[in-house]
């Protein structure tokens, strides 16, 4: 494999990059909470902006909980850093009124890069979904909404092993790629850990005669104790050797991110290997673990390194 280059953040709209068939490097946020968490997420960005991705994006809390916090965090990136923000939104909780309120502020703010998802009930994720009476029900029509609004580039969610609501592969595909036709310029997925479900999901959408770039996301699991939360964020299957190996690493922090890392460097370097458009990193407003991944993969010959 080739190192591959990182790209200019300012270099064309992500759309354009994609097409021109550069690698993106990304890295995800999310809306912090308290003073703390602030200073936390600050630090991570300043390492992260350092690297040089091509863009870095902003979560939207569940039911838009954190509405006004994912505006301001991606209105700060937009105006004091050099990255490029990419702002998560969802049709929870929204009339259409709504949606364009917060449409309106991306662009005020200058920012063109919105991931469209339709999102999860408020409170419990696998509960019923119910749209807003005045809103939309699922993401295309999200994707249409901003397409309507300006020029924006336009992200949508994809899902490796499947929407857990899909009742099968066929329909989760068939409006996978009804959401791209609608307008998205690429995808980025859900969390997991084994390649092949990247491909098998790659290869369904091709021969659907769909081309939009599907981005992997690249979750580090660097604790035993995280892959709880993994499992209430996503129905991703974790691997069991991963976890074995963690649990017995349990106690021993820099063995266990040791482990994690290099897990997800072989994940990484086989989805490019592969051909993936890009990576997409979910950082949890922690910048070491994703870093090491990047710097695995951009500074140090495949060779030399020991994969799980
Ligand atoms: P949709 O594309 O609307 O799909 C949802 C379900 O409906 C699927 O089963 C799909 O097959 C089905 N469907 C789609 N269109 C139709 C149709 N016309 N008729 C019938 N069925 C249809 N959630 C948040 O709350 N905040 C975030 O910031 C956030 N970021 C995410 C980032 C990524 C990269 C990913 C992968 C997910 C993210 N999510 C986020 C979670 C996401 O909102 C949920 O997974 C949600 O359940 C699905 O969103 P979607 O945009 O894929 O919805």
């Amino acid at each position: 494999m080739t190192a591959p280059a990182p790209a200019t953040p300012s270099a064309g709209s992500l759309r354009d990059l994609l097409a021109a068939g550069v690698r993106t490097y990304s890295f995800e946020f999310f809306p912090p909470k308290t003073e703390n968490g602030e200073r936390t997420l600050w630090d991570a960005i300043r390492r992260i902006e350092a690297a040089g991705p091509t863009f870095v994006s902003v979560t939207y809390g569940a039911g838009g909980s954190s509405r006004d916090r994912t505006v301001a965090v991606t209105r700060r990136i937009a105006a004091d850093t050099t990255l490029r923000p990419v702002a998560h939104l969802t049709a929870v909780d929204h009339s259409v009124a709504d949606l364009r309120h917060i449409v309106g502020q991306y662009a005020d703010a200058g920012i063109r890069d919105v991931l469209a998802l339709r999102g999860d009930p408020p409170g419990d994720p696998r509960g019923p979904w119910t749209a807003h009476p005045d809103g939309l029900r699922h993401a295309y029509q999200l994707v249409e909404l901003l397409r309507s609004a300006g020029d924006f580039s336009v992200g949508v969610a994809a899902f490796p092993e499947k929407h857990p609501r899909s009742p099968d592969w066929d329909s989760d595909i068939r409006h996978f790629v009804a959401k791209c036709r609608a307008g998205a310029d690429y995808a980025i997925t859900q969390m997991f850990f084994d390649a092949e479900d990247y491909l098998r999901l790659r290869d369904r959408v091709a021969a659907a005669g769909c081309d939009t770039p599907i981005i992997p996301e690249i979750m580090p699991a660097t604790d035993v104790r995280q892959i709880t939360r993994f499992a209430q964020l996503s129905d991703a299957r974790f691997p069991r050797g991963l976890a074995e190996r963690l649990e017995a690493a349990r106690d021993d922090t820099a063995a266990a991110h040791r482990i994690g890392v290099d897990h997800a460097t072989a994940l990484a370097q086989r989805l490019l290997a592969e051909g993936a458009p890009g990576l997409h990193y979910i950082t949890l407003n922690r910048s070491t673990a994703t870093l090491d991944i990047h710097r695995n993969l951009t500074e140090r010959p495949a060779h030399a390194r020991h994969d799980h």
